[in-house]
């Protein structure tokens, strides 16, 4: 290549180069002053609570921001259930190969059950932690749900698992009663047992992966206040896409509710 050629390709590739950096450092320069602004907004929205409650004091109040499911509810198909049928036709055949649950040792669920389990270790000494979980994600309306499509994780484990409790039941049985579960109206896009009211499966027919999973600000709140007693309550602010930091900083993230949270349920903050 002839050197003047040369020059003229190195100059542009450092510009280049230049103007990539001073992008990155500005969008991060940006990403930080919308993480330090809504930090701002979620600490006033704690404090304008405890200057109206004087009940509470700041250590009976866990400060949370918490995301946001699909909302557009709309009539159940007739092709997603067929399709959820199928699933289920060909767990709960696969499930008949073992006699009781401990000879299944390889499933999707096996993992989470394991996890399950810890969790209820963790919940039993005080269910207030659990019931307050609950409640925040019937607030958040399954964010985390919108995969579950037509199989809502359920696989052979969870159907040996459901017949289990439902013995009387055989296969079709078992079959039916999830069917049965399927509420005419789901969110969008979301698993097919997901309602404006949340999900539609009692807990113990869900998978163990949906009963083992807890989002970040959960897991927090749990770590939190598991040396607490009592436990506390939680202020939930709930965002459009949850922590600035994870986003596009100019996409919106704007605060849609902020409820106070405790194991009777949810109440305006
Ligand atoms: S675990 Fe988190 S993301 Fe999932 S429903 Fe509950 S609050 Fe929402
Ligand atoms: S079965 Fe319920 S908890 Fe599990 S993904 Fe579906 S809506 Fe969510």
């Amino acid at each position: 290549m002839p050197e003047p050629l040369f020059l003229a390709r190195l100059s542009a590739l450092k510009s280049q180069t230049r103007e990539r950096k001073v992008y990155r450092q500005d969008r991060e320069r940006r990403i930080l002053a919308r993480v330090e602004a809504e930090e701002e907004e979620n600490q006033h929205q704690l404090d304008s609570l405890l200057a109206t409650r004087t009940d509470l004091d700041r250590g009976d109040v866990h400060r949370m921001v918490i995301p946001a499911g699909r909302r557009n509810a709309v009539p159940l198909s007739s092709a997603r259930v067929e399709t959820y049928r199928e699933h289920l036709v060909a767990v709960a055949a696969e499930a008949e190969n073992y006699l009781s649950v401990a000879d299944i040792s390889e499933d999707r669920n096996l993992r989470s059950a394991a996890m399950c389990v810890q969790h209820e270790k963790a919940f039993s000494p005080d269910s207030r932690v659990q019931k307050i979980s609950d409640h925040i994600c019937g607030t958040c309306r399954g964010a985390c749900c919108s995969s579950g499509g037509e199989t809502a994780y359920l696989s052979p484990l969870s159907v040996r698992k459901a017949s289990a409790l439902y013995p009387d039941l055989d296969k079709d049985g078992i079959i039916e009663l999830y069917l049965s579960r399927v509420a005419p109206v789901t969110i969008e896009n979301a698993c097919i047992n997901q309602t404006p009211d949340g999900c539609s499966l009692p807990r113990e027919l869900r998978s163990d992966i949906c009963n083992a999973y807890f989002c970040d600000p959960l897991l927090e709140y749990h770590r939190e206040s598991a040396e607490q007693s009592p436990k506390p309550a939680v202020l939930a602010i709930q965002r459009e896409a949850t922590f600035g930091g994870t986003l596009d900083p100019d996409a919106s993230n704007a605060i849609l509710d902020v409820v106070l949270v405790t194991e009777d349920g949810v109440g305006r903050a």
